[in-house]
């Protein structure tokens, strides 16, 4: 878990980031700002990683994108990236990665082999279905519900025996029950119903935003409920809103009720948290 926190951005939580480790490579699950120093502070270089899953094109999910495709191509205490990004997302990828592209040609045409294979990107845009099979590893891309962010895409990858499920952003939401079904891992977006409530008493002004998030978004409860009839092994829940301070007593107020309704093992994650 690379960054697990919301739009706000933090110092302990940044921006949405995941690396997965399957099939002898680095995969990125979403890209938001503080990707490439967390990448270094969890001891992988970002020069070894080429394919990126975007869930949506909200800058949480996306902002960070720039700053891996220069970062991973310089030459650190190993060589700088060779190959040219694969960027997989849903249909209006292309659209905004390649005009994030066009906006730091004066960066790249100053550096070392500027019309490298590095500094190409191959795009992959898919709502539904397998949208990566190689070396036994299958990718499924799903859509979800982002209340009015369209399109919002979930994946299901699968490796040797063993299911992980990202939900991506989206409220409760059925093809995330169906693809995460009895899934080892289900990775699920959430946030505090109660301390939402909170935030509104405190702040009047905030309750249409506050009442929008949560029209776009799924609450801890609601991903418990998630977890147990698609009967997952472990939930995992991120992109926290309100973002808790990563401390056990915090969290486990965030988490409240959760294992109540879901009697599996529960993960608030936390950034730089390692799930194998
Ligand atoms: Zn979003
Ligand atoms: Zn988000």
């Amino acid at each position: 878990m690379l960054g697990t926190g919301n739009t706000l951005g933090g110092v302990r939580r940044v921006k949405s980031s995941t690396a997965v480790f399957a099939a002898g490579k680095i995969f990125l699950v979403d890209c938001g700002c503080g990707v490439v120093q967390r990448l270094l502070a969890s001891g992988i270089s970002p020069n070894h990683i080429n394919k990126i899953f975007f869930t949506h094109h909200h800058t949480d999910h996306n902002g960070g994108f720039i700053d891996f495709f220069i970062s991973s191509s310089l030459n650190r205490l190993d060589l700088g990236r060779q190959l040219p990004v694969e960027v997989y997302g849903p249909t209006n990828t292309k659209e905004i990665i390649s005009k994030m592209r066009q906006s730091v040609q004066s960066d790249v045409s100053t550096r070392k082999n500027s019309d490298g294979s590095w500094s190409k990107i191959i795009y992959n845009e898919s709502d539904s279905g397998i949208i990566y099979n190689k070396d036994g590893l299958e990718i499924t891309v799903f859509l979800v519900d982002h209340g009015s962010y369209k399109p919002a895409v979930g994946y299901k990858f699968e490796y040797n025996g063993k299911k992980i499920v990202f939900s991506g952003d989206t409220s409760p939401n059925d093809n995330v029950r169906f693809y995460s079904k009895k899934a080892d891992i289900l990775i699920h977006e959430a946030y505090n119903c109660e301390w939402i409530k909170e935030t509104i008493k405190q702040n009047p002004q905030d309750e249409q935003t506050m009442r929008t998030v949560m029209i776009k978004h799924t609450s801890t409860l609601e991903a418990a409920e998630i977890a147990r009839e698609a009967e997952t092994s472990h939930l995992v829940l991120t992109h926290h809103i309100p973002s808790p301070v990563p401390i056990a007593a915090i969290e486990k107020q965030y988490i409240r009720g959760v294992s109540k309704i879901f009697k599996g093992k529960i993960s608030v994650a936390r950034d730089l948290m390692v799930i194998s």
